[in-house]
């Protein structure tokens, strides 16, 4: 279990990005890498810590916690009553398989044979197969918002890339910086400063060309997906799927099935962000899942779920993404324009009991629009949806908790 990071800790990369945001605010290329998630994760941490001040035990059930990076997502999961431990290597297990399986950079897993099968029909798991279906359908709910051939675009922009070499640069910026002034030389401090600016990439090169983007766009169609039985084939051959959009609630669903067949009542699973609720707490009191405010730190909560046995899943620029001349370019595609989507929207969060269909609907929504976003989302049933707008203004569907 080589990624597994051990037990009511703060995982690593949180401790890495969430330092450096501030730092980078009066730069012309800033950068975060999913500092809400991860600042996310801990903050239920806290609220765990908060519901044991003293120990580990609430009631009669004992609480275990676990964090891990899987999926490029830092995963935290916490259990109770899971006395020999076993259901918490349980969910690990499965988390290393769908990895195996669905990952579009892991070797050998199913995603990547269909990506290099230079559009010949491929064989792989049911599951992969039950889960592209899924995500064809929000592609016609959606008139092709939600695209999972969204490949060459995700690999053309690759923003967590980006992001992360900007990162970098900025905490050997600050690094520099912070020797500097240890000499107790301001002046010099400066200079350093304006060298290393200097030594940025230039803005306008992390920013394809719309050559670029014309090429990639014409790879872009979800109709080029073709299942048949557990076959694969992409009919234009230098199509890619990606199931970012959606993979990481249908892994939450598989470890809630899998916690209640071992009769754990009581869990929070937290895959960066998309939160699935076990049950209630061991109380039968129910869990209050805080929505962060987009760009705040990780306690400016501005809503909270009540949940028992619902997903409640965000989707955001803030998560990860890399900012040119005050613009920012983050992960969500749009597949019609070719671009981050650009409608004034900093986050949808979906709340239903499929962790599936919220991770699939935030990513959708996002992309839709707020006007759009909030019209499927009343045309669904039990399905409710929080959009917030870059002026912070937060639009609610008819059933979702005030
Ligand atoms: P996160 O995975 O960070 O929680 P989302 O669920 O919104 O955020 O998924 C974003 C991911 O989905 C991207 O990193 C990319 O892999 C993929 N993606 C981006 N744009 C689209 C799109 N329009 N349709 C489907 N998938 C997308
Ligand atoms: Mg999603």
């Amino acid at each position: 279990m080589k990624n597994y990071l051990s037990s009511f800790n703060h995982g690593l990369p949180s401790v890495r990005f969430a330092g450096i945001r501030e730092p980078l605010r009066h730069r012309r290329i800033r950068t975060g890498i999913a500092p809400a998630s991860l600042l996310f994760s801990l903050f239920l941490l806290s609220l765990l810590f908060l519901m044991l001040p003293c120990s580990s035990v609430y009631g009669k059930e004992e609480a275990t916690s676990q964090t891990g990076f899987f999926l490029d997502t830092v995963i935290t999961i916490t259990l109770y009553g899971d006395e020999d431990g076993s259901a918490m290597d349980g969910c690990f297990d499965l988390l290393e398989e769908y990895e195996q399986m669905l990952s579009r950079t892991v070797e050998g897993s199913d995603v990547w044979k269909i990506n290099h099968s230079d559009g010949e029909p491929t064989e792989v798991n049911e599951e992969t197969v039950s889960l592209i279906e899924t995500a064809l359908q929000y592609s016609e709910l959606s008139d092709g918002a939600f695209d999972i051939t969204i490949t060459p675009l995700v690999e053309l922009w690759d923003v967590e890339n980006k992001a992360l070499l900007a990162a970098s640069e900025a905490e050997a910026d600050t690094n520099e910086s912070e020797n500097s002034n240890e000499a107790g030389d301001s002046d010099q401090s400066e200079d350093t400063d304006e060298s290393a600016d200097s030594a940025q990439p230039e803005g306008s090169s992390l920013i394809p060309s719309s050559e670029e983007i014309e090429e990639a766009l014409s790879h872009i169609n979800y109709q080029n997906v073709l299942v048949n039985g557990t076959t694969v084939t992409l009919s234009d051959p230098k199509a890619e799927i990606d199931l970012g959009g959606i993979a990481k609630g249908y892994i939450a669903d598989r470890l809630e099935e899998y916690l209640l067949s071992c009769n754990i009542e009581s869990a929070l699973i937290n895959l960066g962000g998309n939160v699935q609720t076990v049950g209630t707490k061991p109380d039968g009191s129910v869990w209050k899942i805080g929505i962060q405010e987009p760009f705040g730190g990780s306690y400016d909560i501005i809503a909270v779920i009540e949940c028992s046995g619902e997903s409640v899943v965000t989707s955001g620029t803030y998560e990860r993404y890399f900012e040119v001349d005050g613009k920012i370019y983050h992960h969500i595609l749009d597949p019609k324009t070719g671009y981050p989507t650009d409608n004034g929207l900093t986050s949808v969060t979906i709340l239903a009991d499929s962790s599936t269909q919220c991770d699939a609907l935030s990513t959708t929504c996002f992309v839709l629009g707020l006007e759009e976003g909030l019209e499927l989302i009343e045309s669904l049933d039990q399905v409710e949806a929080l959009f917030i707008t870059e002026d912070e203004t937060m639009y609610r569907t008819s059933g979702f908790p005030e």
